[in-house]
């Protein structure tokens, strides 16, 4: 019995990320590139050290009851990084590897990323510490709801609206928004985005983060005047970002020679049939046994001699063992932390032209503030019209980070941490300090 409830979590975890958790956190790097972005904005003392600081941190015991009649008890944490700008908007994961530390970091990556798009949100993140690959739907169901009411005080559509993250997915959206709605005694669809599109979700949600990839390649590669037809692409993951990316990009007529995913990684000279490795996948679940391709290696494939390399799975895979050999004349990065600051220097030195995962993975954030002002306002808009909006604010944004690396002499990932610091160090300045 047990072991059948098991089972039917599979649609509500998302194995592959645990490798994410895995990896060195890259935080650290994270904050580093923050600190010489501030230096070149000349940032006043005290506003750097508000900037530093997150503005509150919640770490809650979450007791569930398990299927087997124990009582088992998790930690669970929310941060609220910076809300000057607007609500806290942040995913919820569920990790073993969740710490105080890596939530904070991560609530201050949203802020950054919130603001490089000029959304009206500050940045936040959440965790609980559990393994949800063991747990069963109604444990999951229990943690949700619990570790909602534990943080109900911070959440609601004006103050702190999470998303989804590591491990969670539309279908815990839809338990914490049912929870929110059952304390307040009425429905609010906008307190959570990333639900199901049946209640409250936007379209074109599920896509916005690969589109918004593809939309920022086309304007890197305009600027650097290489048409988009014909260009060569490798595309590092075939998750919801990756396989989103490539279809995309493949649908503008770029040619993607190159693809991978956890099982391995496929080459093919001529241009991978994309719809046959999406059919493949949905078969199979992984790209393994693909014949689309000539299998090649995993970091075989991030120094491919390619146009665009887009790396969309994992963190720190582009480092500065690697980075000497990565041939591609642009990279855009879907993923968080793909590329380590170790490596900026190198990719800087060849003239790789870095789309920063801040700006170049945005595209998902953006849609889900759509679907916060459609829930607010109570009308619902076309996909046509999301990915009209959506390309709209990635291309003006893209060209904000542009003038200003141009203007100061620097790479676009400094100039996208300096166009969001420079936007929340100003509604700070303009704000003042309450006492
Ligand atoms: P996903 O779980 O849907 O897909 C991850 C993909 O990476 C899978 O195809 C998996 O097989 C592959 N992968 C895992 N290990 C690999 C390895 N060693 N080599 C090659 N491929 C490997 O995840 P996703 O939602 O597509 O997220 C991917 C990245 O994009 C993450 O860094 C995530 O934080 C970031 N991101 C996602 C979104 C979003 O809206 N989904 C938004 C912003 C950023």
């Amino acid at each position: 019995m047990a072991s059948d409830l098991r089972l039917a979590t599979a649609p509500i975890v998302r194995p592959d990320k645990d490798h994410f958790l895995d990896e060195n956190n890259p935080f650290e790097a994270m904050m580093s590139r923050f600190d010489r972005a501030a230096q070149l904005l000349d940032l006043e003392p005290g506003l750097y050290k508000v900037l530093r600081h997150p503005e509150k941190q919640i770490i809650i015991s979450v007791p569930v009851q398990m299927d087997n009649g124990e009582v088992e008890v998790f930690t669970g944490y929310r941060v609220l990084y910076n809300t000057s700008r607007g609500p806290a908007k942040g995913g919820i994961r569920f990790d073993m590897n969740v710490t105080l530390e890596e939530v904070k970091a991560l609530a201050a990556w949203m802020t950054w990323k919130c603001a490089v798009v000029n959304l009206p949100f500050g940045g936040a993140k959440g965790g609980v510490v559990c393994d949800p690959l063991r747990m069963s739907v109604g444990e999951l169901e229990r943690l949700t709801r619990r570790y909602t009411a534990g943080i109900i005080a911070t959440l609601g559509p004006d103050s702190d609206v999470p998303a989804p993250d590591v491990n969670t997915n539309e279908r815990v959206m839809a338990w914490i928004m049912d929870t929110y709605s059952m304390h307040v005694r009425h429905t609010v669809t906008a307190v959570v985005t990333g639900k199901p599109v049946e209640m409250g979700g936007s379209l074109g949600r599920r896509e916005a983060t690969g589109r918004g990839c593809m939309i920022v390649t086309k304007e890197a590669l305009s600027h650097l005047g290489m048409p988009v037809v014909g260009s060569t692409v490798a595309v590092q993951g075939f998750g919801n970002v990756g396989s989103v990316a490539a279809q995309l990009l493949a649908r503008e007529g770029c040619k993607i020679v190159g693809i991978s995913d956890r099982a391995g990684a496929f080459y093919n000279r001529k241009g991978v049939d994309i719809a046959a490795a999406v059919a493949h996948l949905r078969q199979h679940r992984t790209l393994e046994g693909f014949a689309g391709g000539e299998p090649i290696t995993n970091d075989d494939l991030l120094t491919l001699d390619v146009d665009v390399l887009v790396p969309a799975a994992l963190e720190n895979v582009i480092t500065s063992r690697n980075a000497g050999k990565i041939r591609a004349k642009i990279i855009c990065e879907g993923a968080n932390g793909p590329t380590t600051a170790g490596a900026d220097s190198v990719l800087d030195e060849k003239g790789v032209f870095v789309i920063p995962d801040i700006l170049a993975n945005a595209g998902g954030v953006t849609v889900s503030y759509f679907e916060w002002v459609q829930d607010r306002g109570g009308y619902f808009w076309s996909e046509d019209v999301v990915n009209q909006r959506l390309t709209e604010i990635m291309v003006k944004s893209f060209h904000d980070v542009l003038h200003l690396s141009r203007q100061h002499k620097v790479n676009m990932r400094t100039a996208a941490y300096m166009a969001s610091i420079n936007r929340v160090a100003t509604v700070h300045k303009l704000r003042g300090i309450y006492a």
